[in-house]
C-alpha cells in the first residue's frame, strides 16, 4: 500500500489562541510526553505569529515542528497587517498553513490568493500545508468534486513537481470545522482519494502517491484510529484538539499507527 510509503503528518493548527504563558505551559507539556517523543508521525505545531519565537525556542532539539497560520505573498512592502515568507523563514519557521477556510471566509482569501500565497512560501523554502474543502450547501449541491478539484489546481498552479515534495494537502469540509459534526470515515477517504486523482492529473502517479494527504475537521481521539487507518488519510489538522496536551497526544499516537 503507498500509504506505508507516506509519513503520516499531525499538524495542531492553535488558530488565536494561547497567550505567550500558555503556549509555553503547552508546549512543555507535550515535550515530556514520552508518545510525542517517539512519535512515528511528523508533529507540527502553527501557532500565532506572537508564539513562533516562543515555539521555535522551546522545541529547539525536540521533534516538534513549528508552523504559522498564514504568509503574504509579497516580499516587503506597504501590506500593514501582514507578515511575509521571508520574514518566516529568517526565524526558522519550517511550515505554514495556507487557505484555511477561516482565512477564505472571513478575510477575503481566493483561490487566486492562496495560489500566490503557496508559491511565496515555497519560494522562501517554507512547507505548505494547502488547505481545500467544500461548505455544506455546495456538499448538498453535489458539487464537492468540482470545488476541491477547483481548489487544488488554481493552489498549486505554477508549483513544480520537486516543490510539490513540500506541500501536504489538508482536506477539510468547511462544515466540519470547529462544529463537532465530523466526516465519516467513508466521506472523507474519498474526497481525500479524489484530490490524489487530481494531483496525479496535474502531476504523476509518483507525484500523487507521495503527497501527504490529511483531513481536518474535527478529529478527536475518539474519531481518529478510523479516519487514519483510510489508505489516502494519512495524517490531521486538527484545530480544538490540539489545545490540550492530552488529546494531541492521543491523536499523535493514532497518526503513529
Ligand atoms: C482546523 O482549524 O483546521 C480544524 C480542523 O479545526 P477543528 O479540529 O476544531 O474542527
Amino acid at each position: 500500500m503507498n500509504k506505508n510509503l507516506r509519513k503520516a503528518i499531525l499538524a495542531g493548527n492553535w488558530k488565536m489562541n494561547k497567550n505567550r504563558a500558555e503556549a509555553a505551559e503547552l508546549i512543555n507539556e507535550l515535550k515530556q510526553s514520552e508518545i510525542i517523543k517517539n512519535a512515528d508521525c511528523e508533529v507540527i505545531i502553527c501557532v500565532p505569529f506572537t508564539n513562533l519565537e516562543t515555539a521555535l525556542e522551546l522545541t529547539q532539539g525536540t521533534n516538534i515542528k513549528v508552523g504559522a497560520q498564514n504568509c503574504h505573498f509579497e516580499k516587503s512592502g506597504a501590506f500593514t497587517g501582514e507578515i511575509s515568507a521571508d520574514m518566516l523563514t529568517e526565524m526558522g519557521v519550517e511550515y505554514v498553513i495556507i487557505g484555511h477556510s477561516e482565512r477564505r471566509q472571513y478575510f477575503g482569501e481566493t483561490d487566486l490568493t492562496v495560489n500566490k500565497r503557496t508559491l511565496a512560501a515555497l519560494n522562501a523554502g517554507i512547507k505548505v500545508i494547502l488547505c481545500v474543502g467544500e461548505t455544506l450547501e455546495q456538499r448538498d449541491d453535489g458539487i464537492t468534486e468540482e470545488i476541491v478539484a477547483m481548489q487544488t489546481k488554481i493552489a498549486l498552479k505554477g508549483v513544480t513537481e520537486e516543490q510539490l515534495k513540500d506541500v501536504i494537502i489538508a482536506y477539510e469540509p468547511v462544515w466540519a470545522i470547529g462544529t463537532g459534526r465530523t466526516a465519516t470515515s467513508q466521506q472523507a477517504a474519498e474526497v481525500c482519494g479524489f484530490i490524489r486523482s487530481t494531483v496525479k492529473s496535474l502531476y504523476t502517479k509518483q507525484a500523487a502517491d507521495g503527497v501527504t494527504i490529511q483531513y481536518g475537521g474535527s478529529m478527536k481521539p475518539a474519531n481518529a484510529d478510523e479516519l487514519l487507518s483510510r489508505e489516502d488519510i494519512d495524517g490531521g489538522l486538527i484545530g480544538g484538539a490540539s489545545l490540550k496536551a492530552a488529546d494531541f497526544e492521543a491523536l499523535v499516537r493514532s497518526a503513529s499507527k
